[in-house]
C-alpha cells in the first residue's frame, strides 16, 4: 500500500529493561524499545502475551517493577496518566449515548482552561479531522459502529497528544468496516503526524497499518521490524507461523567448499546463503520455511523458472480470487500449502492428481531444528 511512510525523527518513546509482575506472573520481560516521532507502531501477539499491559505502562495506567519508560527524554516514573503527553483510545468506545457528538468530543477538554467557544472550535476541528464535519449536533446513540469509533478518536485527538495509544480499536467492527477504518487510520495518522501505538492480535491489521511491529510472546518482544522484514525474514519458526502462513519441511544443512547446502525433504538439495538464515546458519538438523505464494503449480508443458518437484494434490480450497492447494511432496507426510491467484478463472485440478510444483531456492528461510 503506497500510503504508508517511513518514520522519521528521533525516538519519542524509549523503554529500557522494563519488567513487570502480577504476583508470581511475569507479565513483561526485559522490554527494550525505541518508538520514533510520527511512527505508526504496533504491538502484536496472541491473547495474554502482555500487549495491553505494555500499552498501559506507556500510558501511565500501570506501574512497573524496574527499568525505564521515557517520553521526550523525560523519565515517566511517578508521572500520572493525565500528566503524560499520551492519550488512549479504548477497545470499548466509551461514548456517552445521552450526549451529542460534539459534547462527547468536548468532554475530553472538560479540565482545560479554554473558553467554551474555544472548546467548541477545537471539538469541531477534531471532528473534521476524523471525517465527521457537520455531525456535532447528532445524538451519539444514533451513530454506526464506525462513526462511534471516529468520535472516540476525535475525543482523544482534541487534546493534541504527542502519542495516541490504541487498544484494539477496530475489534468490534465487522470485516469490511474494519478494513475501511484501517485505511482511514493510516491517512489520519499521516495527516496529524503524531505517533500512534496500536495493540492488536490481528497480524493482517498490523502488517497493513504499521511502520514497525513488535511481536510479543509471553511478555517478551521476540522480534521488532518493519512489516516486510517480519514477513520475509521472521527470526524464528514461531514468528513465521504467527505472521501469515508458512510451510515447514525438515532439512539438513552442511558446508561444502565455503558454500552452504541444504538437503530439503521433498525438494532435494540446494545452495542457501547466510542471508536466508535469520538466526544464523544452522549446520546439521534444520527446518526450511516458505510462504504458500512462493510455490506455483505448473501446467502441462510449462517449465519451472527455478526448480521443480513432483507432488500429489491432497486438497483444493476455492476462495474466489485465490485457490489454496494442499500438496504432498514425495516422501513427505505433511502436506504443503500453495496459493495461486485465479487471474483468468480457476484451473480445475483433481484431488489425488499428480502435480509438478515450481519452487525457488531464494524464497526459502532456514531455521535451526529447535528455533
Ligand atoms: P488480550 O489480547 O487478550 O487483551 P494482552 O496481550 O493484551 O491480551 P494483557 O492484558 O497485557 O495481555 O495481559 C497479560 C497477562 O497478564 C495475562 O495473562 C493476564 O491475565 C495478566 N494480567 C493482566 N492484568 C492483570 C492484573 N491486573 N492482575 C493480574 N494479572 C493480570
Amino acid at each position: 500500500m503506497t500510503i504508508k511512510k517511513k518514520p522519521s525523527g528521533p525516538a519519542l518513546i524509549t523503554l529500557q529493561k522494563v519488567e513487570k509482575h502480577y504476583g508470581d506472573y511475569h507479565a513483561l520481560r526485559d522490554i527494550n524499545l525505541e518508538i520514533g516521532q510520527g511512527e505508526f507502531f504496533s504491538l502484536l501477539g496472541p491473547s495474554g502475551c502482555g500487549k495491553t499491559t505494555l500499552l498501559r505502562t506507556i500510558a501511565g495506567f500501570e506501574d512497573y517493577d524496574s527499568g525505564y519508560v521515557m517520553i521526550s527524554s523525560k523519565d515517566m516514573r511517578g508521572v500520572p496518566a493525565n500528566k503524560r503527553p499520551t492519550n488512549m483510545v479504548f477497545q470499548s468506545y466509551a461514548i456517552f449515548p445521552h450526549l451529542t457528538v460534539l459534547q462527547n468530543v468536548a468532554f475530553g477538554l472538560r479540565k482545560s482552561a479554554m473558553s467554551k467557544a474555544e472548546k467548541t472550535k477545537a471539538a469541531e476541528d477534531a471532528l473534521e479531522m476524523v471525517g465527521l464535519k457537520g455531525y456535532g449536533h447528532r445524538a451519539a446513540h444514533a451513530l454506526s459502529g464506525g462513526q462511534r469509533q471516529r468520535v472516540a478518536l476525535a475525543r482523544a485527538l482534541v487534546l493534541k497528544p504527542k502519542v495516541l495509544l490504541l487498544d484494539e480499536p477496530l475489534s468490534a467492527l465487522d470485516r469490511k468496516m474494519r478494513e475501511q477504518m484501517q485505511v482511514e487510520l493510516i491517512k489520519l495518522q499521516r495527516e496529524v503526524g503524531i505517533t500512534f501505538i496500536l495493540v492488536t492480535h490481528d497480524q493482517e491489521e498490523a502488517l497493513v497499518m504499521s511502520d514497525r511491529i513488535a511481536v510479543m510472546f509471553e511478555g517478551e518482544i521476540v522480534q521488532c521490524d518493519d512489516p516486510e522484514v517480519l514477513y520475509r525474514k521472521p527470526k524464528s519458526k514461531r514468528v513465521a507461523d504467527f505472521i501469515g502462513v508458512m510451510n515447514f519441511l525438515p532439512a539438513t544443512v552442511r558446508e561444502e567448499g565455503g558454500k552452504y547446502i541444504a538437503s530439503v525433504a521433498g525438494l532435494g538439495e540446494t545452495e542457501i546463503t547466510g542471508e536466508q538464515c535469520p538466526a544464523g546458519v544452522p549446520l546439521g538438523e534444520a527446518t526450511v520455511g516458505f510462504r504458500p505464494e512462493t510455490l506455483t503449480l505448473l501446467y502441462e508443458g510449462q517449465t519451472a523458472t527455478h526448480r521443480e518437484a513432483p507432488a500429489t494434490i491432497e486438497e483444493v480450497v476455492y476462495y474466489g480470487d485465490m485457490t489454496y492447494y494442499d500438496v504432498k511432496f514425495e516422501g513427505v507426510d505433511k502436506p504443503v500449502r500453495i496459493s495461486m491467484r485465479n487471474i483468468f478463472g480457476r484451473d480445475v485440478l483433481d484431488v489425488g492428481a499428480p502435480a509438478r510444483v515450481s519452487w525457488s531456492p531464494g524464497a526459502l528461510v532456514v531455521f535451526g531444528a529447535g528455533e
